[in-house]
């Protein structure tokens, strides 16, 4: 069994090259929570759903949000009547928000819900949210002298990621309850874990801040693999270079390296950063050099099979 922690985009975008390398049975997918939200009504849970409509072939190509061929006409009416339209939800994405909310209202745990709208959607892999009960990401920030918090969507989508962080919290993620088809997963037998490129501090903190599989991970047997979602000193997408200059870090595979520390065995960087290889492999960290730009699910494909080439040789070292 391998098990992937991801995020959004990054974490899609190497999930769907897992999915296709892999035998369903064989891949986990375990995504990050923290981002989900109430808005009208509606429990959102981007993460799950970018992950959700790649896997299904359905994303929506350049945003790295919502679904292709998307239609507008709720989102239109809703500002014509003078709702919020700050946060943009498609006819197609909405029928998901109605099933999902629906099925949670009946008390069913996001788990369940998860696993059953990704059938539906013809996926025949597995994606579980980090949690069953809600986490949420605080963004501490630094406005004009002023301290502040600010709800993940508030600051990711309605101010732009403009603020400058200074830090995070994952709210309920002490009490989080991790799923009971992910708690077996944990018990029986990991082959690996690989950590999608997704962003270290807003996509996959939140899953290492769960207790269950923060000490799980401890206690591993298994390698954990990370695949940088640094570039040449930029992020591919997102704001993950801006928060690490705010945190004072220089935005490079190495710093993102050194930030994971102990947590990650070894590491999947870009050919563009093939020169940081040695300084990485200082940290005690085997490397492996790879062309990690996923702009296609071929790209995607490859990317996976080299990585899980590279945890089976780590795998028969350890
Ligand atoms: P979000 O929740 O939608 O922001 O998604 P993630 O956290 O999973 O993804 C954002 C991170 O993915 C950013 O830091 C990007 O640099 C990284 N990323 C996106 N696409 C790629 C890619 O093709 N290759 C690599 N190496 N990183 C990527």
């Amino acid at each position: 069994m391998i098990v992937a922690l991801a995020g959004g985009v990054g974490g899609a975008r190497l999930a769907v090259g897992l999915a296709a390398v892999l035998p369903p049975g064989a891949l986990t997918i375990v995504v990050n929570t923290g981002d989900d939200f109430e808005h009208m009504g509606f429990t959102i849970c981007p993460d799950l759903d970018t992950v959700m409509y790649t896997l299904a072939g359905v994303n929506h190509p350049q945003t790295g949000w919502g679904r292709a061929g998307e239609t507008w006409n709720f989102m239109n009416e809703i500002r014509r009547l003078g709702g919020a339209d700050w946060f943009q939800l498609g006819d197609r994405d909405l029928a998901v928000h109605v099933l999902r909310r629906e099925a949670l209202h009946r008390g069913l745990p996001l788990s369940t819900v998860t696993l059953d709208l990704a059938d539906r959607f013809g996926i025949r892999h597995t994606i579980l949210p980090m949690s069953d009960t809600p986490v949420r990401t605080r963004v501490k920030t630094m406005v004009g002298g002023n301290k502040g918090e600010l709800a993940f969507q508030d600051y990711f989508v309605r101010l732009r990621c403009r603020p400058r962080v200074t830090g995070f919290r994952f709210a309920g993620a002490r009490s989080a309850r991790v799923p009971a088809a992910l708690a077996r997963i944990m018990r029986g037998c990991v082959d690996a874990v690989v950590i999608c490129p997704s962003n270290p501090f807003v996509s996959v903190a939140p899953i290492f801040a769960v207790p269950a599989i923060r000490t799980w991970l401890k206690a591993r047997t298994f390698p954990v693999l990370a695949v940088s979602p640094i570039v040449g000193g930029v992020a591919v997408k997102g704001p993950a270079a801006k928060m690490m200059r705010e945190l004072g870090l220089k935005p490079s595979t190495l710093e993102v390296a050194r930030h994971y520390g102990k947590r990650v065995d070894a590491w999947v960087i870009d050919q563009r950063d093939a020169h940081l290889r040695e300084r990485i492999a200082h940290l005690d960290k085997p490397v492996l050099v790879a062309d990690t730009l996923m702009t296609n699910a071929t790209k995607s494909a490859g990317l996976a099979q080299r990585v899980l080439g590279f945890a089976q040789q780590l795998k028969n070292v350890k």
